[in-house]
């Protein structure tokens, strides 16, 4: 078991984490990322990325991420394998958190960039038929249902995208929605719409999922959100696609959150209600979400965080007693 110290620990791997260590590093802070469960965040569950500036042609999600990761270590960053399980901020800087590994990380400011997780429905049957029929990545496990009938649930941009890359696999997707109205972009609408592969069923809900005799999904149990009208939809592959939830278990009673759990910062910045503390990325947005924006509030926090540490030497110098030589 090791103590870690640094200028500026993150906590988080995906675009706003390695953002800040590449901006943190180049600002001779000598960052340490702790990574995580999920190295490279929710991109590494992706497949084609074609919004993120900079590459005219489709680029892999995990393998921009894997770019990302190089950068930040090139320019200085020390990447460590581990989990952060608890932290003590309530003091100010410096801020102390203990990893999985048992090892001890303080930093005299702290990045919290640990981003967002998918969300479930919560309907019996879901978390039994996890790994045998119920997903929430295509991405991850659509080749697994190759020829068969798949369905997503949700109707979002991820709800579309996971639906249109199920047809690469399946000529069989049905897209649930609790609407008859989707909220993703126009642009994969229209690719939705096109698709002769993807059927849509709108106002319906999911009441559970159903396993067949050899344990595995059968079918779904739906609901009208309109009429109340009961009905079953055969599926072998279910994806939810229903929106993520923000990883802020760690910071409960320690930071202030919205209801849905996202952390609270100033307006127009990343900076918490504790000094020398910063959250960035999906953590602290729930609004526009992007790799892309998550990117620039990890450059914002690192750039507040060599901010803080300026003023806080300033602060150190301030008080130090006049030194005058002995007599
Ligand atoms: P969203 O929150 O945008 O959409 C969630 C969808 O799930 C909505 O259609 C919602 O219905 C539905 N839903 C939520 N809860 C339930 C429930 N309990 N039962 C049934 N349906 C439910 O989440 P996404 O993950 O799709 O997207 C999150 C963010 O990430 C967005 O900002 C999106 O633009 C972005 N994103 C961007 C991508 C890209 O640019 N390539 C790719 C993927 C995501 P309702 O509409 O009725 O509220």
């Amino acid at each position: 078991m090791a103590t870690h110290h640094t200028k500026m620990l993150i906590i988080g791997s995906g675009p706003a984490g390695y953002s800040a260590a590449i901006y943190g590093a180049r600002a001779m802070l000598e960052p340490i990322v702790v990574q995580g469960l999920q190295p490279g965040g929710q991109l590494t569950i992706t497949t084609d990325v074609e919004n993120y500036p900079g590459f005219k042609d489709v680029v892999q999600g995990p393998w921009l991420m894997e770019q990302m990761q190089a950068q930040a270590e090139h320019v200085g960053t020390r990447m460590m394998w581990d989990t952060i399980v608890d932290v003590d901020i309530a003091g100010g800087s410096p801020f102390r958190a203990i990893g999985d590994s048992g090892d001890e990380y303080i930093g005299d400011t702290l990045v919290i960039a640990t981003g967002a997780q998918a969300k479930w429905l919560g309907v019996p049957g879901e978390q039994e038929l996890g790994g045998k029929g119920v997903s929430a990545c295509a991405t991850c496990d659509g080749f697994f249902y190759r020829g068969k009938k798949v369905v997503v649930i949700g109707g979002g941009n991820t709800a579309v995208e996971e639906a249109l890359y199920l047809t690469n696999h399946s000529d069989d997707v049905t897209l649930i929605h609790r609407r008859d109205e989707l909220r993703s972009e126009k642009i994969l609408q229209e690719r939705l719409f096109a698709s002769d592969k993807i059927t849509p069923l709108w106002n319906k809900t999911v009441d559970r999922f159903v396993a067949g005799e050899n344990g595995a999904l059968d079918h779904l149990e739906l609901v009208d959100t309109v009429t109340g009208e009961k009905s079953t939809i055969a599926a072998d592959g279910a994806f939810v696609a229903i929106g993520h939830a923000p990883a802020t278990e760690l910071f409960k009673d320690k930071l202030p959150m919205d209801d849905g759990g996202y952390l609270l910062v100033e307006a127009g910045t990343p900076k918490t209600e504790i000094p020398g503390v910063f959250a960035c990325g999906d953590v602290m947005d729930h609004t526009y979400r992007q790799a892309v924006t998550a990117a620039g509030t990890g450059c914002m926090a690192a750039l507040d965080a060599e901010k803080f540490l300026a003023t806080l030497d300033f602060a150190k110098e301030e008080a130090a007693p006049e030194m005058t030589a002995a007599e």
